[in-house]
């Protein structure tokens, strides 16, 4: 992506709770299928962490020492401030790298989340590279886009086709997981709120200062663009594709 649009998208978004689907809700509900407790000497990593939603709940509900990874400096620096605030700060580290190229060692973190992220790798290509980084018994636990109906619409299968090919049923996932190595722990759905009211409605209300800021430049009006057309596309169609929770054990343990 071009580099402007991606400064502005990063600009659009730094001020944001989350930079995705989700809610903390649906980050305990997920903590609660994949079966962990309060335990300070559980090691997370949040990869594609941006200014830390999951991070802080992770942190702050279990007591865990959570390495929050994301590409993009400005997040990682609302994120710390926000560990700060909160008195999480000991317990978040984070660290600059791109998910396909992590600096960790093998079987060094208990869990591995990752909300609204793994898309930017790919779903098989991330699960199998981050596996080495669990130890044995380590739980994965990733939200990702999938469809929730067994047929679609042409047009809809067209659409995504070329947004991200690798789109694909709850139960296709869980087969890429098995195929990979892990094993299956749980999925659910995520609700349209978690689209709507978490993520697209905080979004829209920082449009006008976005604006604002830029001048009403051509390249700020295009971002808006995008971002407008990826809300009215999923308002069309939520029923048929979102995001789904995917959780999953390394063997042994
Ligand atoms: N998990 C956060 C952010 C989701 S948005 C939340 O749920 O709110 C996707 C995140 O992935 C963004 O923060 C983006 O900066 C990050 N990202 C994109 N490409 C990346 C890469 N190659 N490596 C690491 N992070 C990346």
């Amino acid at each position: 992506m071009d580099e402007n649009i991606l400064a502005l998208l990063v600009d659009l978004h730094r001020e944001g709770k989350r930079q995705g689907p989700g809610s903390d809700a649906i980050t305990r509900k997920a903590m609660a299928l994949g079966g962990l407790s309060a335990d300070s000497g559980l090691k997370i990593a949040d990869i594609g962490c941006g200014t830390g939603a999951a991070s802080l709940i992770l942190a702050g509900d279990l007591g865990a020492q959570v390495t929050a990874v994301d590409l993009f400096p400005d997040f990682l620096d609302q994120l710390s401030a926000r560990a700060e605030a909160a008195g999480l700060g000991d317990q978040i580290t984070t660290v600059q790298a791109s998910m396909d190229d992590l600096p960790f060692d093998a079987g060094r973190f208990d869990v591995i989340w990752s909300e609204g992220a793994i898309y930017n790798m790919g779903f098989e290509a991330g699960i199998r590279a981050w596996q080495r980084f669990l130890r044995p018994g380590g739980l994965l636990a990733v939200s990702e886009l999938s469809w929730f109906t067994a047929e679609r619409p042409p047009a809809l299968e067209a659409y995504w086709s070329e947004q991200y090919p690798g789109v694909a049923t709850a139960s296709a996932k869980m087969g890429q997981l098995e195929a990979a190595g892990y094993l299956p722990v749980g999925y659910f759905p995520l609700p349209a709120s978690a689209w709507l009211d978490e993520y697209y409605a905080p979004t829209q209300a920082r449009v006008p200062a976005f604006l604002k800021r830029h001048q009403n430049s051509e390249a700020a009006q295009a971002v808006i663009e995008m971002e407008q057309a990826e809300i009215a596309h999923f308002t069309a169609h939520h029923h048929q594709y979102g995001y789904g929770f995917y959780l999953a054990r390394t063997p042994g343990g």
